[in-house]
């Protein structure tokens, strides 16, 4: 029997489970080595851990970063340096008995959307996940679109200068200065609330809860981050004519915060639709979006 095994590259844990009916039914982790050849003996291990010995095995595995054109392994991954230019794909395809493929960690998080979550609902849409940064997915037709090299969906980085003027909003992580993950991200949204509330210990749910309470500091941080949200996914629209967005991440409980907000910026950027055309929606996935997404990459 053909065992279906998902990995989860993260900066700090490797994660690496087992699946079976859209569950995770075995699983095993460890802290990531910061060296190549280290990760490699680590994942080759926990993988040996959650297969059957000898019994043949599909290895999905999530990244983050950006891949070279025949996927073999990642040209460009911000948190994990030590990855960039290495020989991935082949040096897991010599664990016994493995069948390799490599995916975006957020095109993974979106495959499991659209196998287990929000896909038995909507046949089309981009899933965003908002943490750190901002990664989105992409689904098209019920199928992930990876592009050529995994970029596709790169959402977090579509331009929303637009959206205000960035007085007290410092560059992007890829260096330019109007992403809409510099508005929109968790971090980026907890940074400003601390600045603006004059709390340096505030984290997002509290936040939230200050928001839903009425609080219009508190609140002026959601709504600028749906209409940056709602600046590049009108970006989106225009490309794709998607009607459906789905926030994964930690912005799954900040989705009543951003969607009016967010829909107000699409609508006004597209011309001829109404608020009822889009669907802003929230990830049902837990933590497991990544080992469930990346066990799903191969057939
Ligand atoms: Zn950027």
């Amino acid at each position: 029997m053909m065992h279906r095994v998902g990995i989860d590259i993260g900066g700090t844990r490797l994660k690496v489970g087992r699946v079976a009916g859209g569950k995770v039914i075995v699983r095993a982790s460890d802290d990531t080595p910061h060296d190549f050849d280290q990760m490699i003996d680590v994942l080759a291990r926990l993988v040996e851990k959650v297969v059957p010995e000898g019994e043949p095995f599909t290895l999905g595995v999530g990244v983050p970063g950006v891949f070279d054109a025949e996927i073999t392994g990642v040209v460009d991954s911000p948190n994990l340096r030590f990855l960039d230019g290495q020989p991935l794909r082949p040096r897991l395809a010599e664990v016994p008995g493995a069948e390799v493929r490599l995916g975006n960690d957020a095109s993974v998080a979106a495959l499991a959307e659209a196998r287990y979550g929000k896909g038995q609902e909507y046949d089309s849409f981009l899933l965003a996940t908002i943490g750190t940064g901002i990664g989105g997915g992409l689904i098209l037709g019920g199928e992930l679109w990876e592009g050529v090299g995994g970029m596709a969906g790169e959402y977090g980085h579509l331009s929303a200068a637009s959206a205000f003027v960035p007085e007290d909003i410092p560059p992007c992580g890829c260096g330019n200065p109007g992403c809409l993950e510099v508005y929109a991200s968790a971090s980026r949204m907890t940074d400003r609330g601390r600045a603006r509330t004059g709390d340096p210990e505030i984290h997002l749910p509290d936040l939230a809860e200050r928001a839903r309470a009425g609080d219009t500091v508190a609140m002026s941080v959601f709504e600028e981050a749906g209409r940056a949200l709602g600046e590049g996914f009108a970006q989106v629209v225009h490309l794709l004519d998607l009607r459906v967005l789905v926030l994964g991440g930690g912005a799954g409980a900040i989705v009543d915060l951003v969607r009016g907000p967010l829909i107000d910026k699409v609508v006004e950027r597209c011309a001829g639709r109404s608020h009822a055309d889009y669907v802003v929606d929230r990830s049902i996935l837990a933590n497991d979006a990544g080992l469930l997404g990346a066990s799903a990459l191969l057939p």
